[in-house]
């Protein structure tokens, strides 16, 4: 992996260990990397790897810059909607190349030029055989090629010839320029390779004004010395090139400093194609609705779809920049989109499959907002909205299941459900119409259980999202799978996936959701983050493209094939809460239970729960533990850390830890006698069988410090002997209050009680 933060060393990868080396030992003043897209179809995930190490690059280094240049000198399959869909698709990713927009094609006049120079120096000439002979002529890998009859033409003759091909007397493939070099060379692109050809097809920057075109070794090199490129990156398969590359350079007499052209791996992922001409194919046979279609990978359709741009060079950049080719799991990419989202979109409430359930106990014109939160705590944002409450709501259909497997938490008849944000309800009666389809479920709702407010003291497993029915907007969401079922598809009929796009005209979404700007991305909370389409976006019905779901069921139900009923209880079980990394259905039955009971009844984190419910000294430790001092928060905390990873060292039977230890050491630090911090060494000298937590702490002397007589002189110790900290602090220069608490704590060992600590600095200081 790379790491492009790290400024020198080591860490660096390689093309930017070239660059280091190239500016130290002053082989180049400054650094010009480019970016050069033929504009015959629009950019993908592969060319967002290249554009961010070009232009990452150029960001890294002072006076650095990248070019962005359409290499374009095929007239056949180039437009302008190409160039315009590549400029946009680079600004989106957040680079710019400022002034320095460059078309190859600009440059046709002087590659003539060069090409008349190698003639007259005897290093090109005319070849007049048609494309099957020079192949025939060429040879194979393991055989030399024979000379073309045509090579010894005079350089009078060629420069005839090919003035003449300029000039349009002669049809497309009669003639070709070729580079004499070795037709015995192991490189067969070595052997006199083809530097123009005849085409009499309109250019569409240039017209009709060139019917002879340069080829892509002729163009690249030159173009990168035009403009003053330095470091020319490519990818993998331009290896063999790299000598051609220098020997146009070099018999142009083109000096140093000059351009270098250096390989990296291209980026390849799983379930899709990474080639303009297959996703050309996908286009034109309209297996998709265009290039910008939601589930390409282009950059339009990501863009599209709502990935966000930073999702796609966190992901690139975690690829890293490296010199085999491999392949990327879609399920990486995936990722790096959540996790980017995560941290930014707000959390609302939509039901995508509605099934009515009227709340029989609920006033009939009643109705209530709720006022929520936008973002989890963990989310740094600010934001709320009312969710309206009523008599009638929508849940989602398989948030019911009539005769549910064990374990099911969400509603049943009889059963019982936290509705998001507001109110417990019940499932009173189930409603069904002649056919024996469920048409609505009766509820009641238990007024005193109001999220936030709920004195109940019920304990509810399951959490179900919700809309109410009169106030919800009824929008069309479309769900997006990956658009290949077979990891590496050879054809598209082979392996487009049929299923990679389903919609749903009847989804709802609450009011505050409905009313917001095309181009919004939410959670919608438990079914994935999704993105109101700016471009479907009409005014009668919004259209939210599903971005991603919450996680990746994906590669792991791709992996295993799984009996029936295993999958069923897979898919009802699983309904996702977005933390959960690991399959509860997956657990054998008597840890699962003991993993419900820790988590749901005793509140413990899922991690830990799972932790101490798996293994069998450490759950046994726990309930003994929590039998004998009740704060099982804290008792899980140590040993689903400290304990779990000192088990993993020591044989169970040297472990000198008991339950009445461990009750000791969570009493002391309730009672405030030392702190969570000391209790961990505490805990470390009881593991190594110093003596029990109390003697420990009396021994060693690690009492807290809780006697404000007794911290008082430490701190003012250290204000004494920082004046100049003391000055900077008063001058505004807060955060040294960090570095005053850290000295008061150094001094006492850590045992300063940190609350009293901040107390005392705090008059101390102001
Ligand atoms: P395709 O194979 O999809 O037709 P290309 O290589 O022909 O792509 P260009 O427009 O010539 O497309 O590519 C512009 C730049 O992007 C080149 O420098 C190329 O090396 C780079 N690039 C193309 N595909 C990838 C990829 N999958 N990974 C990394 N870089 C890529
Ligand atoms: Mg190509």
């Amino acid at each position: 992996m790379s790491d492009a933060k790290v400024s020198e060393g080591k860490g660096r990868d390689f093309l930017r260990q070239i660059i280091d080396r190239d500016l130290k030992t002053e082989k180049y003043g400054s650094v010009i990397t480019r970016f050069p897209p033929e504009p015959n179809g629009y950019l993908h995930i592969g060319h967002a790897k290249s554009i961010c190490i070009n232009f990452g690059i150029a960001n890294d280094y002072p006076k650095a810059k990248c070019h962005l240049r359409m290499d374009d000198s095929d007239p056949a399959k180039e437009n302008y909607e190409y160039v315009e869909s590549i400029k946009k698709d680079v600004k989106w990713l957040g680079f710019d190349w400022g002034d320095n927009l460059f078309f190859a094609s600009d440059y046709f006049e002087k590659l003539y030029e060069y090409a008349e120079f190698l003639i007259k120096k005897d290093k090109a000439y005319v070849c007049s055989l048609c494309e099957e002979e020079i192949r025939k002529y060429r040879g194979t890998v393991t055989q030399s090629g024979k000379h073309s009859p045509y090579r010894d033409r005079p350089v009078e003759e060629n420069l005839d010839l090919f003035r003449r091909m300029k000039a349009g007397e002669f049809k497309d493939g009669e003639h070709v320029l070729r580079a004499k070099i070795d037709m015995s060379s192991s490189n067969m692109k070595m052997r006199d390779p083809l530097l123009y050809r005849i085409r009499h097809a309109e250019h569409y920057r240039q017209g009709d004004k060139w019917c002879i075109y340069p080829l892509y070794d002729f163009t690249h090199g030159l173009s990168d010395y035009i403009e003053g490129v330095t470091h020319s990156i490519c990818t993998l398969e331009f290896e063999n090139n790299r000598e051609l590359y220098d020997w146009i350079l070099d018999e142009c007499e083109i000096k140093e400093p000059r351009p270098h052209q250096y390989e990296f791996a291209r980026l390849n992922v799983n379930y899709n194609v990474v080639s303009k001409r297959k996703l050309l194919d996908l286009v034109e046979n309209n297996y998709v609705s265009g290039w910008d279609d939601p589930r390409m990978p282009t950059l339009s359709g990501m863009r599209r779809r709502g990935i966000t741009p930073e999702a796609v060079r966190n992901f690139c950049e975690s690829v890293g920049i490296a010199k085999a080719n491999s392949i990327v799991d879609m399920a990486q990419f995936e990722h790096y989109i959540r996790d980017d989202l995560n941290r930014k979109v707000p959390r609302a409430l939509a039901v995508l499959e509605p099934l009515k359930i009227i709340i029989e106990n609920y006033p009939e014109k009643q109705e209530e907002f709720i006022k929520a939160s936008y973002y989890p705590h963990d989310v740094p944002v600010e934001g709320s909205r009312d969710i309206p409450f009523s008599r009638e709501i929508f849940i989602d259909r398989d948030d019911f299941m009539e005769n549910p497997p064990k374990g099911y938490y969400r509603l049943c008849p009889g059963g019982e459900v936290r509705l998001r944000h507001a109110y417990i309800i019940k499932c009173e009666k189930v409603i069904k119409d002649p056919t024996g389809e469920i048409k609505e479920l009766r509820c009641t709702y238990d007024p005193v259980t109001k999220s936030g407010a709920d004195t109940s003291g019920k304990k509810i497993k399951g959490t179900i999202h919700w809309v109410s029915a009169n106030h919800a907007e009824n929008v069309e969401v479309k769900l997006y799978d990956r658009l290949f079922n077979v990891e590496f598809p050879e054809t598209i009929e082979q392996g487009f996936n049929k299923d990679s796009l389903k919609i749903i005209s009847n989804a709802y979404v609450e009011p505050a959701v409905a009313g917001s700007a095309p181009g919004s991305r939410f959670q919608f909370e438990r079914l994935g983050y999704f993105y109101l389409d700016p471009v479907e976006y009409r005014q009668s019905k919004a259209v939210f493209n599903r971005i991603v779901t919450l996680r990746d069921s994906w590669s792991r139900a791709a992996k295993q094939e799984l009996s029936p009923e295993k999958k069923l209880e897979k898919e009802v079980l699983q309904k996702p809460s977005e933390k959960v990394e690991f399959d509860i259905s997956e657990l054998a039955t008597d840890i699962r239970k003991k993993f419900n009971r820790y988590n749901q009844d005793l509140e413990i984190h899922r991690e830990e729960a799972l932790t101490i419910a798996r293994d069998e000294n450490l759950s046994s430790l726990f309930e003994q533990t929590i039998a004998i001092y009740d704060n099982p928060k804290v008792i899980a905390g140590f040993i689903s850390t400290e304990i779990a990873r000192k088990l993993k060292e020591k044989a169970p039977e040297k472990f000198s830890v008991s339950s009445k230890d461990l009750a000791e050491l969570v009493k002391l630090i309730d009672k405030e006698v030392i702190s969570v911090k000391i209790a961990k060494e505490v805990l470390a000298s009881v593991l190594k069988g110093q003596g029990s937590p109390a003697e420990i702490v009396e021994k060693q002397g690690l009492k807290q410090i809780n006697d404000p007589a007794e911290l008082e002189p430490v701190v003012e110790r250290v204000i004494f002997n920082n004046p100049e900290n003391v000055a900077e602090y008063k001058s505004g220069k807060t955060k040294l209050f960090g570095f005053f608490a850290g000295q008061v704590m150094k001094e006492t060992n850590g045992r300063a009680n940190p609350e009293l600590l901040n107390k005392l600095l705090n008059k101390k200081l102001s």
